[in-house]
Formats: C-alpha cells, sequence, structure tokens
C-alpha cells in the first residue's frame, strides 16, 4: 500500500515560496545555504555532445577566463548510477548525463576530496528547456540524482535551447553563457561536425586500418591549439584539409548507407547510450550519414521563426500596431541562421568535406508538414518524418534508422505513429525505428542487422542495375 504523503509551503524570510515535505515520500526542489566559490575559483564541468565536440567545446572556452572540464562520454556504468539515484521512468539520456556527473564526483571524493568541498567548488553546465517532453525536467532530475548521491546542492547552470545568444541577465553565473560564448560554441561545435562526417564519409573506404582515426586525432590536436590559442581557424583548416587528402581510399567497395537519425542525444552520442550504433554499422559494412549538431541549432531557429510567423498571424487586436519586438527578433533569427551557415559552408569548402550540405529547413518542413503536426515541437519535431520522406524521394541513403530512447513521447509517441503512413505511402523505404534502454544490446543489434541485410541487397541490386 503507497504511504500517503503531504506537502507544506511555507513562505521563506527572504519572501520567496519555500517547499518543505513532511513525510520524506517524494523529493522537492529547495533552496540551499551554502557558501559557494566564487566564479574565478569554481570549475565548470560540462559534457554530453560527442567526445571530438566536447574536447573542441573545452579548447574554445579556455580564452575566456574560468576553469572548465569535459565529462567522459557516458557510459553503461553511469547509466547504471543515474538509474540507481534518479526517478523511475526517466529518459534515459536523463540517467546517462546525471550519472556521469555523479560518477566524476565520485571519483573526486575517492581522491580526497570532501563531498562539501565538491558542492561548493563544481558548477555543472548544461542545456535545459521547458519540454513539451521530459527534457523540461531535466534540471530537477539532475538535482534530484545529486541529492540523493550524496552531492546535495551542487550547482547547476543552464542555458535554454530557446532563448537564443542572450542569456547571462539571470542570476550570477559561472558558467559563460555569453553571445561570445555561443560564437565560439558554434565555431567548435561545426568544426567537430566537419571532421565527424569526414570520418564517416572516409573510414568505410580507407585502404590502411585506422588511417581515417590516426587522421581525426591529427586535426583534433591542430584545432585544440588553435582554439586554445585562440589563434585565426583558417590556416588550421588547411593544415587539417592536406592530412585528410593523403590518406589512400578504395571508392570502389560498395557499401550501403545508412542514415542515423532520431531523438537528439540518442542519434548524436557515440557510446554505450545509443550501444555504439555508428561503429557497429561500419562494422557491418555500411556507410553512414550521421545528424550533425549543428542540425539541432538550424531546427531551434526555425522554431523560434515559426513561433513569430504564428504571432504575426494573429487578429489585429491582438498585435501592437508596429511590432518591433518581432522584427528585432526576425532580424536575430535570420542573422543567426545566415552566421550558422555561413561559418559552416566556409569552413568546410576550407577543410575540403564534399557531398554534404546543411538541410534546408524550410524543405524539410514542406516534406512533412501533411504528415505532421509542425507545432509539436517537442524533440526533433516534424524532421524525422521529413527525413524519411527525403531520403526516399531523393535516394539519398538504403537504410534510415531512427533511433531514440525508449518511450521517447516525441520520437517513439508521435513520429513514429506517423511513420507508419509514411512508409505506407513510400513502400520504397526501408526504415527501422529503434530504442535504446540502456540495457538489451543484443536484441538492438539483431533488428539492425536485420534492416542492414535488407539495405545490402538493395545496394546489390542497383550496382547489377548499373551493370545490365
Ligand atoms: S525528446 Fe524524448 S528522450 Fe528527449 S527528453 Fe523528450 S521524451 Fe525524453
Amino acid at each position: 500500500m503507497s504511504q500517503a504523503c503531504s506537502t507544506r509551503v511555507s513562505t521563506a524570510t527572504d519572501g520567496t515560496l519555500d517547499y518543505l515535505h513532511q513525510d520524506a515520500t517524494h523529493w522537492h526542489d529547495r533552496r540551499r545555504d551554502i557558501d559557494y566559490a566564487s566564479p574565478g575559483e569554481s570549475i565548470v564541468l560540462f559534457g554530453g555532445l560527442t567526445p571530438l565536440q566536447d574536447h573542441l567545446l573545452w579548447a574554445a572556452v579556455q580564452t575566456m577566463g574560468g576553469n572548465y572540464i569535459a565529462l567522459p562520454t557516458p557510459d553503461n556504468e553511469a547509466f547504471r548510477l543515474g538509474k540507481a539515484y534518479g526517478n523511475r521512468g526517466q529518459c534515459n539520456p536523463t540517467y546517462f548525463t546525471s550519472g556521469n556527473l555523479i560518477k566524476y564526483l565520485q571519483k573526486l571524493h575517492e581522491a580526497g576530496m570532501s563531498k562539501e568541498e565538491i558542492v561548493r567548488k563544481y558548477v555543472f553546465a548544461t542545456a535545459s528547456g521547458c519540454g513539451p517532453c521530459r527534457f523540461g525536467m531535466y534540471t530537477t532530475e539532475y538535482r534530484k540524482a545529486l541529492t540523493a548521491a550524496g552531492f546535495d546542492g551542487l550547482r547547476i547552470e543552464t542555458f535554454e535551447q530557446q532563448k537564443g545568444i542572450f542569456q547571462m541577465d539571470e542570476d550570477l553565473r559561472v558558467a559563460p553563457f555569453s553571445p561570445r560564448f555561443f560564437i565560439k560554441a558554434t565555431q567548435a561545435v561545426s568544426i567537430g561536425d566537419m571532421i565527424n562526417i569526414m570520418g564517416y564519409q572516409m573510414r568505410p573506404y580507407e585502404v590502411e586500418p585506422g588511417s581515417v582515426d590516426k587522421a581525426m586525432e591529427e586535426a583534433k590536436a591542430i584545432f585544440t591549439d588553435t582554439l586554445t590559442g585562440g589563434k585565426s581557424l583558417i590556416p588550421a583548416l588547411f593544415k587539417a584539409r592536406r592530412i585528410f587528402q593523403r590518406i589512400p581510399l578504395d571508392r570502389t567497395r560498395i557499401k550501403p548507407k545508412v542514415m542515423v537519425m532520431g531523438e537528439f542525444w540518442a542519434a548524436m552520442t557515440e557510446g554505450d547510450g545509443n550501444y555504439h550504433l555508428h561503429r557497429f554499422l561500419e562494422s557491418e559494412g555500411a556507410e553512414v550519414i550521421p545528424q550533425p549538431l549543428i542540425n539541432r541549432f538550424l531546427l531551434s531557429l526555425w522554431e523560434a521563426k515559426h513561433d513569430l510567423e504564428k504571432h504575426a498571424n494573429l487578429p489585429d487586436t491582438q498585435r501592437p500596431m508596429i511590432d518591433f519586438k518581432s522584427a528585432k527578433e526576425r532580424l536575430m533569427i535570420e542573422g543567426g541562421k545566415w552566421a550558422v551557415k555561413g561559418i559552416f559552408t566556409l569552413y568546410a569548402r576550407i577543410l575540403g568535406l564534399r557531398g554534404y550540405t546543411l538541410p534546408n529547413m524550410e524543405k524539410l518542413y514542406e516534406l512533412a508538414r501533411d504528415y505532421y503536426p509542425v507545432d509539436s515541437d517537442g524533440g526533433e519535431g516534424h524532421l524525422e518524418v521529413a527525413h524519411v520522406i527525403e531520403a526516399v524521394e531523393e535516394n539519398l541513403a538504403h537504410l534510415v534508422i531512427s533511433v531514440k530512447p525508449f518511450g521517447c513521447m516525441p520520437s517513439s509517441a508521435v513520429s513514429d505513429g506517423i511513420q507508419s503512413l509514411v512508409t505506407t505511402r513510400y513502400p520504397q523505404a526501408n526504415f527501422l525505428s529503434i530504442e535504446t534502454s540502456g540495457e538489451g544490446a543484443a536484441n538492438f543489434y539483431s533488428r539492425v542487422q536485420m534492416a542492414l541485410f535488407k539495405a545490402k541487397e538493395a545496394v546489390k541490386n542497383e550496382e547489377l542495375g548499373v551493370r545490365n
């Protein structure tokens, strides 16, 4: 029988609401009275992108003052810790992320640092948002897990996906969420995307095993030196280009192309969070088309513009006569879009990245709008549906995998429901929707292998068609 619980809400001396609990069966976030270290003394922890991008982001912020540490890629041990200390029924990116943080903090503690000192000094910087799915609860979940693990009160500073580059106006911050930070982050993430894409494009065709990974490591060292030294990126891009150009490739190998998309974190991480899906596909003879992180920036900008347009369509009585705010926001969104695209395109040309163009968000919207209610903007919104249609119509991939955490609301519950209509209308689509739960790798791999078998048959038939 469940234990009855009751909550008392009182007003603290400073006038804020203080949530207290009498029966201790539920956890509530609350204000802590901790003498935190000053920003100069504090250490900012962050992570959650691909290993290369976490590292380049670390390098990029070195010139901004402050102390930063990029956490390692979350593994199954992190997942286990996240589950042990977190609430039941959360999305597994929460478990992997909170567990990864706790694992790092526990190591500090084992090395001799007291928990009080860790809480005083360390800050976790991460993304947040208002949902509409469980994403809106992530920060609270992290706090709950930290408290349960004995790190109650550790500071978590967040930037909101929807708020653009001006996010320094709230509380005193240690994490550097200034416009300068977002520009540096865009550069670091773009370069990481390009090197990752080049790796995926070249690795299946390398003549000498390991040569592409070695080149990626060399490129990483060049960009680390450039970013930490605050130097110009252009000479570094030319240098890295020469490294990639020297790799011998055998392009006569026939490989099925597999697009990996789905929920942002599950599709992007290169670790236990998706059972190393990208490397598994390569080991099974495929060429992977990944979803670069920069696509997520572009989707956020598209969503912001779409919201503004909806606002502009309100009846006149509900709008100001001259809407300066909207005009300014529209300019900022367009500026942001061209800056992101401009940086990516310029750098990609210099680096020698071929065969990849950033997605056209307007086109993807047009492809998806008849199937997906585009105002449902949780997760990747309408993009999953659009990617499948685009892949079929433009013959981009022999298999499209949508990977998502178990029970992902936007991806499993909304997109996948709609994909059944899409695959009925496009019967030639080879589409696999697959969930990750942090367990059950054997089942996951066997479903991927079955879909890949079909993709291999398709690529063989294409070849035969060309020869006959
Ligand atoms: S998009 Fe899916 S996995 Fe991510 S927070 Fe929302 S429900 Fe969870």
